[in-house]
């Protein structure tokens, strides 16, 4: 090989690396791998919202009258078979939080409400779940995050609101399967009106489905809300 050729592969392998190394992918666009800027202190996060007073975190304890909630992150019983929540408690942002509660006050005159299986989680339970799955189709990578750590996504389904039962729905919570899509529809009718009224009602009140998971909707531009890491106990001591 002449040594210009040498050159050559030496610079392009060189230019591939410093590719690479920015994270930048050809096929999926910009995928980044340094740790993307999360909120980790109280201090900071008080500042922000003192800056934008949209920002506080609320509990749904206020928003949802009656909260139906089951957090399956508490308990080995989840995809990632790892407890991976310590006292949860449903907390969003302001927004997020009336959007909500303007979805369930609608459903509430059909006799129905909504049921949390998950609302904002802290980044580094995302760090923890992409340990066990590292899997974009199964879970955040943590080099984007989650909606649901910048407190504006949310996991619902229905319930009835005489049984405080779930109304049937495609599949369970966190089924990553093809019938979890919005549009898988061999299912029964009673079913596939179940998950339209959901995204229906979410939609109306500005809420973003995911076509991959039926439970999980987002509020639109979720990036101008920062990704955060306080605990539930961080968050509920600083509500008061
Ligand atoms: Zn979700």
């Amino acid at each position: 090989m002449k040594l210009f050729a040498k050159l050559s592969l030496i610079t392009s392998a060189l230019i591939v690396f410093a590719w690479q190394s920015c994270g930048v992918s050809s096929n999926n666009g910009p995928v980044l791998t340094a740790k993307p800027a999360v909120i980790e202190d109280e201090q900071t996060y008080l500042a922000g919202i003192q800056k934008d007073s949209s920002k506080r975190m609320v509990s749904l304890t206020k928003y949802l009258q009656p909260l139906f909630k089951d957090f399956i992150y508490e308990t080995e019983q989840n995809f990632t078979k790892k407890v991976l929540y310590t006292r949860p408690q449903a907390f969003l942002r302001i927004p997020a939080a009336e959007a909500l509660q303007a979805v369930q006050d609608e459903l509430k005159q059909q006799n129905l409400a909504l049921k949390i299986f998950d609302a904002y989680r802290p980044y580094s339970v995302t760090v923890e779940m992409w340990k066990a799955v590292p899997d974009e189709r199964y879970a955040a990578n943590p080099a984007k995050g989650s909606g649901h750590n910048r407190g504006v996504a949310v996991d619902v389904t229905l319930v009835d609101l005489t049984t405080g039962k779930e109304v049937p729905m495609p599949t369970s919570f966190d089924d990553f399967s093809e019938k979890a899509h919005h549009n898988y529809m061999q299912l029964d009718a009673a079913i596939i009106a179940n998950r339209s009224l959901l995204r229906k009602t979410m939609e109306k009140h500005g809420f973003i489905a995911l076509e991959t998971e039926w439970w999980h909707y987002y509020l639109s531009n979720p990036t101008r809300f920062e990704l955060l890491d306080l605990s539930f106990d961080q968050l509920r001591s600083l509500e008061k």
